[in-house]
């Protein structure tokens, strides 16, 4: 997903935040003459940075610029390659994701797919070919950290060496799950959360949020722009929330025969993009509920729910509350690697605290 606001100004890169990302590239770009170059281009770059904190969308607005025709350091908007960016048909450009498969195991990060083989044998071909439009050649790798050992060692080459035409981009959500020849390769950018308060301003000016969802939007989403800008985007996933809070606080004064329920109808679901979301939504409210225990009304997320937070806050000891935002973290880690999400989601229900 990317995040490009609706309205682009000629010459200012499309981006909210990482300036000091922004503002090394366009010394890159500069045009040579324009100013002293101290920085020059790389043939790779790699973002990092957590899901949706603005990772494609940054290296989409780069490619943008470098394939741009006008010379200046930043996108045009006006001129036939940027035109064709926008449209997502610019035939120097290319993305490469991973594509799923069906497994037979239920394993929620294999669900996500894999980058594979013949993706980079793909790749290399295509890079080998002169470009059609302009000087350069653009690839954009989405998420690395699913690619399989025979990608990773196939892409290699490419990246030590490309083309002259080629510059390789490259997404991650972590150096860590990346082989060490591969990061030392790329210029790496790394992409922190934006402050909450930039997150508001850009849905305001940006995207035209109202000033109460924007804000709740921004403290929920943080610092990851794409997470808010999708929520914004499709309103029925609050209704999504609500119902996951609504569920949690119903659980706290349930029995062990409906949690065990509750958790076996989640594991039936089988869509780890629900079941990730349902952990982010009770680790926020349970980290508000910390924070209100601490006196920190003003730095929860859940500005919405405040009373309940309070009510929360003065029922339930704070030991507990730590212990199982302890549990949360645990079984989130747990449920990426294990084939078995029944047993997990049973020891995340059993253990949440009661009212
Ligand atoms: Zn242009």
């Amino acid at each position: 997903m990317t995040t490009t606001p609706p309205h682009q100004t000629p010459g200012v890169w499309p981006i909210y935040g990482h300036t000091w990302a922004s503002q090394y590239l366009q010394r890159a770009l500069q045009p040579s003459g324009d100013v002293e170059r101290t920085v020059r281009l790389s043939h790779a770059y790699l973002f990092l940075g957590p899901p949706q904190v603005g990772k494609t969308t940054f290296a989409r607005a780069l490619a943008t610029a470098l394939l741009c025709h006008a010379t200046t350091a930043a996108p045009c908007y006006g001129c036939r390659a940027c035109r064709l960016m926008a449209l997502d048909s610019h035939p120097d450009f290319r993305m490469v994701q991973p594509t799923a498969r069906v497994d037979k195991e239920f394993v929620v990060d294999r669900q996500k797919g894999e980058l594979r083989a013949e993706q980079a044998e793909q790749l290399i071909r295509d890079a080998a070919l002169r470009p059609m439009e302009g000087r350069r050649k653009v690839f954009l790798i989405q998420d690395m950290q699913l690619a399989n050992p025979a990608f990773a060692n196939k892409i290699l080459k490419t990246l030590e060496e490309p083309p002259a035409h080629v510059v390789l981009l490259v997404t991650a959500h972590h150096r860590a799950a990346l082989l060490p020849t591969i990061v030392s390769r790329c210029q790496v950018f790394e992409l922190r959360p934006l402050d909450p308060i930039l997150v508001r301003q850009a849905l305001q000016e940006g995207w035209q949020a109202p000033p109460n969802e924007a804000d709740l939007l921004a403290r929920l989403s943080a610092g990851r722009l794409g997470w808010a800008v999708d929520q914004l985007r499709h309103p029925e996933r609050s209704e999504e929330r609500s119902r996951q809070l609504a569920s949690l606080w119903r659980l706290m004064s349930a029995d062990r025969v409906d949690r065990l329920n509750f958790s076996g109808e989640l594991a039936a679901q089988r869509d780890p993009q629900s079941l990730f979301s349902l952990l982010e939504v009770w680790t926020s409210w349970w980290r508000d509920v910390l924070l209100a225990q601490a006196g920190c009304h003003d730095a929860c997320s859940n500005v919405d729910q405040q009373e309940r937070i309070t009510h929360h806050a003065g029922q339930i000891e704070g030991r507990a509350v730590q212990d199982y935002l302890a549990t949360l973290r645990r079984i989130e880690g747990y449920l990426r690697h294990t084939v078995n999400v029944r047993l997990a989601l049973d020891v995340l229900l059993l253990k949440l605290p009661e009212a």
